[in-house]
């Protein structure tokens, strides 16, 4: 597969050029292929807000590149707009950027500011609700009636409904009760797998990010500590508590295993592995007598 999304020497610093200076993303290379869904992980001032809002081109590089399919996105930087609409961006907390009548006007307004037409931007609206599941009967109301799980859903559509190539969330289950979150991560997984496109998912939840994404970026001080499939990144957990990130529980407890010598790979992310992957050595010491 093509890189889809590349950054090369990628650099920002707040500031530039005065006594306040801040180096927020530090020469970050990476390269993202079409169709995966890659997590984003790092304490809070790593840099990750920084360095996604260059990848749609809200904020310009100090140094290095972005490029989309091997294009770099300021290239022309009249077609930044363009940028913005093939790499489509969920903020935290974006239900407090509704701001129409109603639902569907909202979800309607990026597709309408393409230029597409009517009947198509009316079929948008609807796969985008669909995808972010929200339910037809709401397209309606107004976005101030809906409660807080379905406003983030709004919000989520109005993004889906431009059709990004790549779509890159923010924390996009911050605040919602866990089951919002599970359902919320769920909904996303799907749109991934039934759409097939890239996605970046920003999230403080290890646990989340073990459920759903291929590679991990660790973002450390403004430069990727690890970028790697997710169960090799989660098997550095020392490295990750010294950055005051914490590994899931499960694959914490498989580490431990492992290192007083029982033979379970490292890097285990879910309960489902972990099992399978002691069954058999409980078996052998007769810790276990069912199937
Ligand atoms: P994260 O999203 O991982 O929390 P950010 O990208 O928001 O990290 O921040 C990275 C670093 O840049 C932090 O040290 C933060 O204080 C600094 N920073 C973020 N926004 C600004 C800004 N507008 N002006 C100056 N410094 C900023």
């Amino acid at each position: 597969m093509p890189a889809i999304l590349e950054t090369k020497g990628l650099t920002y610093e707040y500031g530039h050029g005065t006594s306040m200076s801040k180096v927020a993303v530090d020469h970050v290379d990476l390269s993202v292929r079409q169709g995966e869904l890659i997590g984003i992980i790092g304490h809070t001032g790593s840099g990750k807000s920084t360095l996604i809002q260059q990848l749609n081109g809200l904020l310009r590089p100090t140094a290095g590149q972005v490029l989309l399919e091997g294009r770099d996105i300021w290239a022309e930087p009249k077609k930044i707009r363009e940028v913005r609409f093939r790499v489509g961006m969920v903020f935290q907390y974006p239900e407090y950027q509704l701001f129409e009548e109603t639902v569907r006007a909202d979800i309607a307004f990026g597709p309408r500011n393409m230029g597409l037409s009517g009947g198509e931007v009316e079929d948008r609206v609807r796969r985008a609700a669909e995808f972010a599941g929200l339910r037809p009967e709401l397209l309606d109301r107004s976005p101030f009636e809906l409660s807080g799980g379905e406003k983030r859903r709004a919000a989520i559509a109005g993004v889906i409904a431009m059709d990004p190539d790549v779509l890159v969330l923010d924390e996009p289950a911050a605040g919602l009760d866990p089951h919002g979150r599970d359902v919320l991560l769920s909904q996303i997984q799907s749109y991934h797998r039934l759409r097939q496109n890239t996605v970046l998912l920003v999230s403080h939840s290890m646990e989340d990010i073990a459920r759903v994404a291929g590679r991990v970026l660790v973002m450390d001080h403004g430069r990727a500590a690890f970028f790697d499939r997710t169960a090799k990144v989660f098997a550095h957990g020392e490295e990750l508590e010294r950055m005051g990130l914490r590994v899931p529980q499960v694959t914490k407890i498989m580490d431990r295993l492992r290192r007083g010598g029982y033979p379970v790979a490292p890097g285990v992310l879910t309960l489902e592995d972990a099992i399978r992957q002691l069954a058999p050595v409980l078996r052998e010491r007769g810790l276990l007598h069912v199937q």
